[in-house]
Parts: structure tokens; C-alpha cells; sequence
């Protein structure tokens, strides 16, 4: 079995204490691939080291909704120059990311969000990446813009939209971000739609140290080693076996970011 964390932070300061441990902690759970993406270019070098120094650690450029605020044009430009350096030196960059539109924030500027989601999309389609998106009380506009600008796919993290919202990303080429939220028994509406959809469009994710799942409570610090029981919940919520979940889980992540395939021991070939 393997297990892909879809979306984890990492290079977040939480885990400045003892990041080496939570990841060693993550692999010997069963954890074997993990995902960073990066928020803003200040933390561009962090999320590359850490799959420098971590061979099963890919990561992900680009300039997150919140922080659009704290970019200029100019990190545009380092966005593309850092892509274009990476991918010639075979660094493990799988993605451009985690970039999107977040409606939900306070004082949000749409105009700008767009501006820099608009921008980002160009540069994953110009360099043939998937992208990683963050969605938030947004995804009607999202879909709006990847209908226009057409990326080769990816990943809408921690998906909380409706089941023909979901849809209509699986139509675009796809796969929908599952993790903690589900974990909560109360969440029903999550927990439908990871019913609903076809168990292969489906990824898994902690968004650690973010979206603790019910077991940590909710100001807990999540951590990538909460994904094989998140995994189970998923099972469980589906009435499957954990060898199916992963197995389809990791297959759908291999489809929506090709450049993991070969982190893989011993590498996986797509169903
Ligand atoms: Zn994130």
C-alpha cells in the first residue's frame, strides 16, 4: 500500500520545533510521499529543501490568495524563473501552487486574487504543470477561469463545494482534495460528497498543520502521520478496505501530478 499526502505545509513554522520528527513520525505510520506547496516566494527555498533533504518530499511554486496582498508583479516573474530552473536541474517540483481565489477572507480583493490567479494559471499552462488550488466560497469563478485558461489538470484541495461542482472539476481534469474535515462526524455534507464521488477522483491530504482532524480536537496542530487514519475514516465512510482506498487515493494523485511517479519505491505504474 501507498499512501500520499496530497497537501501538507510542512515548512510551516509550527513544525519549526521538530520538524525532522513529524515527518520521521509520518513515515514510519506509513506516510510515503508528501506534497508541500508554497504560499508566497519567501518560502520558495523552504518547501525546496525540504525535498532536497527528504527524497519522498515533492513540492509545489506559487503564490497563495491570501498572500497576494504581499506580492508584487515581480514575484511573477521569480515564480516563473524558479519553475524554469527547477525543472531544468530535475528538482522535484510537481506543480504550481497552492494558488486560487478565496472569497471568504476578510477584506478580500477579488481584483487582485484574480489578477494573480490569472497569472499563475498562464505560467502552469506554459510549462505544462498541474496546479494545486485553493478554493474558497469561490468555485464557480474558479471553474469560470480554468474553462478559459486550460492547465493540464491537478489537485482543489480540501474540497467543500457541491457534488455537480465536483463534477464539473472531474471534467476539467481533476482530482478533489480530501483530509480532516471529513474526519468529523457531524460534517455531513463533506462526508455525502466523499460518498458520491467515484472513489478515483479522489485524493487524500491533511493540509497539516492546518484542519486538525476530530481526533486532535480543533486547535490541535495536524501533522502528515494523520493521514492513514484519515484514510481509514474514508474507508470506513465509504464501507471499502483501506488496500482499495489507497490504492485508488495514489493512483488519482499519479494521474493529477505525474512528476510523483517517480518518487515511488519501486515505481508505480498508473492503473
Ligand atoms: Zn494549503
Amino acid at each position: 500500500m501507498i499512501f500520499i499526502d496530497t497537501h501538507c505545509h510542512l515548512d510551516a513554522e509550527e513544525f519549526d520545533i521538530d520538524r525532522d520528527s513529524v515527518i520521521h513520525e509520518a513515515k514510519k505510520t506509513g506516510v510515503d510521499i508528501i506534497v508541500v506547496p508554497a504560499v508566497h516566494v519567501s518560502n520558495f527555498t523552504k518547501v525546496r529543501a525540504l525535498s532536497e533533504k527528504y527524497s519522498f518530499c515533492a513540492y509545489a511554486l506559487g503564490i497563495h490568495p491570501i498572500y497576494v496582498n504581499q506580492s508584487s508583479p515581480a514575484h511573477l516573474a521569480l515564480l516563473k524563473t524558479e519553475i524554469e530552473k527547477d525543472l531544468k536541474e530535475n528538482k522535484s517540483i510537481v506543480a504550481v501552487g497552492e494558488i486560487g481565489l478565496d472569497y471568504f477572507i476578510e477584506d478580500c480583493d477579488k481584483d487582485c486574487q484574480e489578477y494573480y490567479f490569472v497569472k499563475q494559471l498562464k505560467i502552469a499552462r506554459d510549462f505544462d504543470l498541474p496546479v494545486i488550488l485553493h478554493v474558497r466560497k469561490s468555485v464557480d469563478e474558479v471553474l469560470k477561469h480554468l474553462r478559459k485558461i486550460k492547465v493540464r489538470g491537478g489537485i482543489a484541495h480540501a474540497f467543500n463545494g457541491s457534488i455537480q461542482q465536483a463534477n464539473e472539476f472531474v471534467k476539467l481534469g481533476f482530482k478533489l482534495g480530501f483530509g480532516g474535515a471529513m474526519t468529523y462526524s457531524r460534517a455531513l455534507k463533506i462526508r455525502q460528497l466523499a460518498v458520491e464521488l467515484p472513489l478515483d477522483s479522489i485524493v487524500l491530504e491533511t493540509d497539516a498543520p492546518d484542519i486538525p482532524p476530530e481526533w486532535l480536537g480543533r486547535s490541535g496542530r495536524n501533522g502528515p502521520g494523520e493521514l492513514i487514519r484519515i484514510a481509514q475514516v474514508f474507508s470506513d465512510i465509504r464501507d471499502t478496505n483501506i488496500t482499495q482506498v489507497a490504492e485508488m487515493t495514489t493512483n488519482s494523485a499519479l494521474t493529477a501530478l505525474p512528476g510523483l511517479v517517480h518518487l515511488c519505491t519501486p515505481p508505480q505504474v498508473l492503473l
